[in-house]
């Protein structure tokens, strides 16, 4: 790199080169904070003179990853902002949340040391944040859990389980990786705009870098769950059942170069939850559909951000689908557009011609052995009912053993609320 003056100071000696700009530590942090402010501009967020100053409950999803760690430590210095005038109140408090997968997932540290660390860190007591970690199995009791299975001929039926499922048993028909990652994705999704709603938070601010909201519009188009693009990458307010809330993405415009830049010029390193499998020293079948774009991605990101931001501008251009059939998918509670079921079963007619050669007379025979229908017993039959799946979740459940996945199916959602809050295991700090 050459060395020089921040541009932007004009005084420092620059240590990084970001989008072709010569930067000085401090400029380069006022420059990410400066794309994070633009994005939590709205009065909501901004310190309040009334006495009676009822604060914007805002939930922080953690997953002491990168993004999430340069998030809440420009949080952070947003209250000490907001605090030095002293007259001003901080107008938002902040629920840091973590779905804590660490009976699914292995990691090489836990998260109750990390958390240990960072409140040594940061001089948090002068600040309304405070942290509350949702064990994943709390997914069980948003729902009545029940065998989903999806048929040969693309119906998909669901039948009342027992009640003493574990996590274990949900990933226990899971093929690879890929799929796994997929359903805990939907999982933590899930667990925390229920949890955002019990809660009556006003905002959820998602940590994304704009490299990885690049990654996810690849990665959702390729796992067929290409409809769900525009929830993902449009900010503002939204409905979930009887609420609204404003979901915002405030790291949408920092690539993760930068991100890893921030990271390391405050020394973040130290409070990242760091998971035992590493996916460099995979081969490309092992790794999930997210791991092989994020490889792409961070070759190109080094370069030039065109790349990411042209997938992640054009990502933002779609809307929401048309034709919504009024139906919703019974694992990842989206909106099931133009009906993609009935759209298999007409391109996949059966009028064959007959096997000719041994090869493909075998072929049959595996085939045939492979699609018998497993025998639905009477007593199953009477709780067995006709469900909905979206396209993305039928593929990943299709390739499940046997077609079939334990899942919590949602109940009437008018109810759900109080339910939810009664029944989440929550460990709050
Ligand atoms: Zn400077
Ligand atoms: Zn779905």
């Amino acid at each position: 790199m050459d060395t020089g003056k921040c541009s932007r100071c004009k005084d420092n000696e620059a240590t990084v080169l970001s989008r072709r700009e010569l930067f000085c530590q401090d400029c380069f942090i006022r420059f990410i904070c400066g794309k994070q402010r633009k994005h939590m501009g709205s009065d909501r967020y901004k310190v309040k003179f009334s006495d009676d100053v009822k604060r914007e409950k805002v939930i922080l999803p953690m997953s002491y990853g990168k993004s999430s760690l340069v998030l809440l430590d420009i949080l952070i210095s947003m209250f000490e902002e907001q605090t030095k005038n002293p007259r001003a109140k901080i107008g938002f408090e902040v629920d840091v949340v973590h779905i804590n997968d660490s009976k699914v997932i292995s990691y090489q540290n836990e998260v109750g040391s990390v958390l240990r660390k960072l409140k040594n860190h940061y001089a948090l007591e002068k600040y309304p944040i405070t942290f509350t970690d949702v064990g994943i199995e709390s997914i069980l009791n948003t729902g009545d859990v029940s065998s989903l299975t999806l048929h040969k001929d693309f119906t998909s039926t669901s039948t009342r389980g027992s009640s003493s499922v574990t996590m274990d048993d949900i990933f226990e028909g899971c093929p690879n990786r890929a799929s796994k990652k997929d359903i805990l994705d939907v999982i933590v999704k899930q667990l925390i705009e229920r949890y955002a709603v019990a809660k009556g938070a006003t905002s959820i601010l998602w940590a994304h870098s704009m490299t990885s909201l690049a990654d996810e519009v690849i990665a959702l188009t390729v796992k067929g769950r290409g409809s769900e693009i525009f929830k993902q990458l449009t900010d503002g307010v939204v409905p979930f059942g009887e609420s609204e809330i404003d979901v915002v993405h405030p790291l949408r415009d920092c690539s993760l170069g930068e991100i890893e830049k921030f990271v390391q010029m405050k020394g973040l390193e130290e409070f990242l939850l760091v998971p035992s499998d590493s996916p460099e020293r995979m081969m490309n079948k092992q790794k999930t559909i997210n791991e092989v774009v994020e490889n792409y991605f961070k070759t190109v990101d080094s370069s030039d951000d065109n790349i990411v931001s042209t997938v992640v501008k054009t990502g933002a251009k779609l809307g929401e689908p048309r034709n919504f059939d009024g139906k919703v998918c019974s694992i990842c509670n989206g909106k099931i557009y133009n009906d993609p079921m009935n759209w298999l079963k007409n391109i996949t007619h059966h009028s064959n011609l007959p096997p000719e050669t041994e090869v493909e007379k075998e072929s049959l025979r595996e085939w045939l052995d492979m699609n018998t229908q497993t025998g639905i017993t009477d007593q199953e039959s009477a709780s067995t009912n006709e469900i909905d799946l979206c396209y993305g979740c039928a593929v990943t459940v299709g390739g499940f053993k046997q077609g079939k996945i334990e899942w919590p199916v949602r109940r009437d959602a008018k109810h759900e609320v109080e339910a939810i809050l009664s029944e989440f295991i929550i460990d709050e700090e």
